[in-house]
């Protein structure tokens, strides 16, 4: 593995140039104080201040006269000072102003405490204005204008970069730091040859980097658009192929023969759905075969992903090798601990788990046995990607939930053993073209049918007025024998507030609502032994209303609960209502959904409407992506999505395909980039990190 990355890279590693990885803070007129300020827009590195790209242009091709000067909009003129520039001081305020005046009218102009003005503006000489118009008493007026010399014309007429800012950063300021870093030599080797060039229509790449920011035209900031945004999501495509590339590469050292997964079968008390079927299939095929697997398992919430899951680690324990299953929260561990480890103990196979919360102690003894292959089944979290885990011999990897979990983490499982299957499960309901982009490494298999006994989640939206109504039915429900749960609003990263919203809640319903019930609640911040507790007492229906923060929306299966309410629903992405909605629904009793919501704005109205019309993940993931776009969809923090900096995965579909079209172009003909030096050293700086922690 090693060596294949040390081939691709070595021959660039010492060929750095420019360093557009050096701090900020070294940069002229930057300095530590600034450098603190550029953080918090995310700016550390020199790179990282050329590709903070405008959010807008403003248009100062325009010379204006006088008379042609709007109020509220910006506007350059020529024009001669007319009055001396008078001084005036109010409190610790100087206000310094003067007329200005061209054969069509004169306009006032003012600045505060720039006492410089004085100096700088002769009485009777001619200057360059910029600056926004506003009424004084109803003549034309700007307050603190930018003042030009005439010489200066040809540099300050021109389309404007208007930047993202923060407090203690101005246009200004930004503007000349990012110019100050082009001073006309190219920055970077171009990195596509001029036919491949011609033949995206792309921008040469200096072009573009510059005119991205300092354009002359709108032509020219349309070309640079095109050509950066080809960029980002060309070497999104090239990383993601490279890798898919070396798991190719790698030499299979497994060997995995035809297992009867009869006995396994037996035990279930429901028969495989086709897509279950078909699916173990590719899952088969993949393991039988001279390659290594790689594959993504994508079904919606409910569809049984985990019995696919179990049936793949069945047949690599019957080979003789380990296997692990990682999942992103301990609740949900715990679960399929308790679900798989009921069947494996039937069938001889030992099973054990290891979440933060496993003790030192047990955690030291789980680890001996991985080692002495005493366990063939290790389920677990994040906590199985740590150093100290090792195993005997590590056949399969499987990955639930994946969008929880980065690239990078599931590579690392996958790298504990030397030639090892690999299985990534995901309900995220993404578009095809997105799921390209996010598992562009990974084949895909999709279980696109449900267990026969479902009934569609019945759904409704209802505001506050519907609360007592709400809440008779959850009664109801309850005396039938149900469960429901009860979601609390979120609160964005802010997990004091989120307790504090949970308990407030939890009062309400036990202490004034739900008196005779048994009502319990659940918080991220639990210790690992409360929740699993509650969890335990949830399923064998000891608890009637689960009160709860987003902890439970992935995952959790619990077929006995029918009711899923969610408080200020509106506050959600369509995704996660989606994940949550499917918590009940997952056994043959009707189930209901019920989105609490008092936002009465059109598009959260039009937003929560698809949950009352749509039981299907992949067109509710579609309809959200029309409604607000990618970013918020997928609320970046736990998509494992790459976000772009130009690029908009919604509209720039298109260079999406393309930028497919030209990698697959491209590695075809020199798969190891060794005629493609440049762009194999470009590919590096983006994603180095990414790559060659493959290596380690
Ligand atoms: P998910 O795909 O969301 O992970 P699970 O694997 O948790 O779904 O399965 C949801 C529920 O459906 C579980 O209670 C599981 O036992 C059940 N189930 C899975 N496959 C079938 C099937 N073929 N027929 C009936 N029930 C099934
Ligand atoms: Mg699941």
């Amino acid at each position: 593995m090693f060596f294949y990355w040390y081939n691709v890279f070595g021959d660039i590693m010492e060929n750095k140039s420019i360093d557009l990885d050096s701090n900020i803070q070294y940069l002229k007129g930057v300095g530590p104080k600034m450098a603190e300020l550029l953080k918090k827009i995310n700016i550390y590195t020199i790179r990282d201040l050329i590709e903070y790209y405008p959010r807008a242009y403003e248009d100062r091709t325009k010379l204006y006269t006088i008379s042609e000067l709007i109020v509220g909009e910006n506007a350059l003129f020529i024009a001669d000072v007319v009055k001396p520039v008078q001084v005036l001081r109010k409190a610790k305020l100087t206000i310094l102003s003067t007329y200005v005046a061209d054969d069509t009218g004169v306009c006032k102009l003012t600045w505060f405490n720039q006492k410089y003005i004085k100096e700088k503006l002769k009485l009777g000489d001619r200057y360059i204005f910029f600056g926004k118009v506003i009424n004084d008493n109803g003549k034309k007026a700007i307050e603190t204008p930018t003042i030009y010399n005439l010489s200066e014309l040809e540099k300050v007429q021109g389309i404007y970069p208007i930047y993202p800012l923060t407090a203690g950063i101005t246009q200004n300021y930004l503007f000349k730091l990012v110019n100050s870093v082009y001073d006309n030599k190219p920055l970077v080797k171009e990195f596509f040859d001029d036919d491949f060039r011609k033949k995206y229509s792309l921008a040469e790449i200096n072009f573009a980097m510059r005119n991205i920011h300092f354009p002359k035209t709108f032509n020219d900031v349309n070309n640079a658009r095109r050509r950066l945004i080809f960029d980002e999501l060309f070497m999104l495509q090239l990383a993601l192929m490279t890798i898919k590339d070396s798991n190719l590469g790698k030499k299979k050292t497994t060997k995995f023969s035809n297992v009867d997964i009869t006995p396994f079968l037996e035990l279930l008390p429901f028969k495989l759905t086709n897509a279950q079927s078909r699916v173990i299939d590719e899952i088969k095929k993949d393991m039988y075969s001279s390659r290594i697997m790689n594959r993504l398992v994508q079904g919606d919430v409910g569809s049984g992903k985990t019995i696919v899951a179990a049936i793949a680690i069945y047949i690599a324990v019957k080979n003789g090798y380990q296997a692990a299953l990682m999942a992103p929260t301990t609740i949900l561990a715990n679960q399929h601990f308790n679900e798989l480890s009921k069947y494996f103990s039937k069938l001889g196979i030992t099973c054990d788990i290891i979440t933060s919360s496993t003790t030192k102690k047990s955690k030291g003894i789980i680890i001996e046995k991985l080692k002495n292959n005493e366990i063939d089944v290790i389920i677990g979290t994040h906590s199985l990607i740590e150093d100290d885990i090792e195993f005997n011999n590590l056949g399969l990897v499987i990955t639930d939930e994946q969008h929880r979990f980065g690239v990078k983490q599931r590579m690392k499982l996958g790298d504990k053993g030397s030639s090892v299957e690999t299985l990534v499960m995901t309900a995220t309901p993404i578009p095809r073209t997105l799921s390209i982009i996010l598992y562009g490494d990974l084949d895909l298999s999709v279980i696109d049918e449900m267990p026969p006994d479902r009934k569609p989640v019945k759904t409704y939206v209802v505001n506050d007025n519907l609360e007592a109504r709400v809440n008779e039915f959850i009664r109801k429900q309850v005396k039938e024998g149900r469960q429901a749960y009860i979601v609390c609003p979120l609160v964005e990263d802010n997990e004091a507030l989120e307790l504090k919203s949970v308990e407030m809640l939890y009062e309400k319903y036990k202490n004034e609502i739900f008196k005779e019930l048994n009502v319990e609640f659940l918080h991220g911040k639990m210790k690992n032994k409360e929740k699993d507790e509650i969890m335990r007492r949830f399923k064998n229906n000891e608890v009637n209303i689960l009160i709860s923060t987003t902890v439970i929306e992935v995952g959790i299966s619990v077929s006995n609960a029918t009711i899923m309410v969610i408080e200020n629903a509106d506050r959600f992405g369509l995704a996660a209502l989606h994940q949550l909605r499917g918590r009940v629904g997952r056994g043959s009793h009707e189930s209901f959904c019920i989105l609490k919501s008092n936002n009465r704005s059109l598009q959260a109205r039009q937003r929560l409407k698809i949950m009352e019309t749509s039981n299907s993940g992949f067109d509710i993931a579609q309809k959200d992506l029309e409604l607000r776009g990618p970013g918020d969809f997928f609320g970046i923090r736990q998509s494992g999505l790459p976000e772009f900096k130009l690029a908009n995965l919604l509209t720039d579909v298109n260079v999406l395909k393309e930028t497919q079209d030209a990698v697959k172009d491209i590695l075809k003909e020199d798969r190891n980039l060794s005629k493609h030096i440049p762009l194999k050293k470009e590919l590096f700086d983006k994603y180095g990190e990414q790559l060659t922690k493959r290596t380690t």
